[in-house]
């Protein structure tokens, strides 16, 4: 009967520090007015996704996720206008937190930490955010590495939820006939009988936002539903940004998907769909992460030429 309290103790004693050791909290304070995120992970850089979060602000402290070791750290502020590795990541500091979490922080203008120091505990401000390296404006991107650096999670799975009430805004669907100089587009608007020619099969782009906390932002939602529906197939499916895998053939969303499979520059790619003569039927619905929603229903009524 001791031997099992005994065991018991100890057990509950590795349990909670399990718990305690998978805690974290925001680098900066984003329940303040004027600390904003303006960009989401997942989000389509042109030609990359976006990794990381962003949040707005100069000179702003930057606290550790979580306390950890300084597992990389490259500063040099008299030469702000070199890039670095990772391109245009500017001064910037990676922690280790021993349990096969990392995290970075890029753009900084200045750090804290004395010489020969390698931990930073929590409440301990390491840096100050800035805006060197490729960086419109000063900002703190951040980024959080998990099993130790095989995926880049979306950060908002493990930090607390920001307080946010507006739902994404859904603008329009389209297709792309791509061109090296200006891709031409068809522009197909939602709620309203949209005639279409199509001369081949096509995929369906949507543009999509969210505008978060205050409405001049364009974010990406985290997760996109799509229903297609005509006489002949009812078909569901949807998207969410949950991580980035580092693979042989570079970074995958969610393990599966490249970049040009999920985006073109900045739309977001549905799929082909197979449409028949007449009317097709597509509702997208957009969450954020707190689960604010929109809906769109798009009627196509395709006339197929091929
Ligand atoms: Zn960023």
């Amino acid at each position: 009967m001791h031997l099992i309290r005994k065991f018991l103790t100890i057990f509950i004693f590795i349990l909670n520090s399990i718990i305690i050791a998978n805690e974290f909290s925001w680098p900066i304070d984003i329940s303040k007015e004027n600390h904003l995120i303006t960009s989401t992970f997942g989000e389509s850089r042109y030609d990359h996704f976006h990794a990381g979060i962003d949040i707005s602000g100069d000179n702003l402290p930057i606290y550790p996720i979580q306390e950890g070791n300084i597992l990389y750290l490259d500063f040099n502020s008299m030469h702000t206008h070199i890039n670095r590795f990772p391109s245009g990541s500017g001064n910037q500091i990676w922690l280790d937190h021993n349990n096969g979490y990392w995290s970075g922080y890029f753009h900084l203008k200045k750090f804290f930490i004395p010489d020969k120091k390698f931990r930073i505990s929590l409440n301990e401000s390491f840096a100050l955010t800035g805006n060197t390296g490729r960086s419109m404006g000063a900002h703190l991107h951040f980024f959080i590495l998990q099993d130790y650096g095989r995926k880049i999670i979306n950060p908002f799975q493990i930090l607390s939820k920001e307080i946010d009430e507006n739902p994404p805004i859904i603008e329009y669907l389209l297709f792309i006939i791509p061109d090296k100089e200006n891709d031409h587009i068809t522009i197909i608007v939602p709620e309203e009988e949209n005639h279409i020619r199509l001369t081949q099969p096509r995929p369906i782009y949507l543009k999509v936002h969210d505008p978060g906390r205050i409405k001049n932002t364009k974010r990406m939602p985290y997760k996109i539903e799509y229903i297609f529906k005509n006489n002949k197939t009812l078909e569901q499916s949807s998207i969410t940004f949950d991580y980035l895998e580092n693979q042989e053939e570079g970074l995958k969303l969610n393990g599966k998907y490249k970049f040009n499979h999920i985006y073109h520059r900045n739309y977001l790619k549905l799929k082909t769909f197979d449409f028949t003569e007449g009317k097709n039927f597509i509702t997208i619905t957009a969450y954020d992460i707190n689960q604010n929603k929109s809906t769109k229903k798009f009627i196509l009524n395709i006339k197929k030429e091929y």
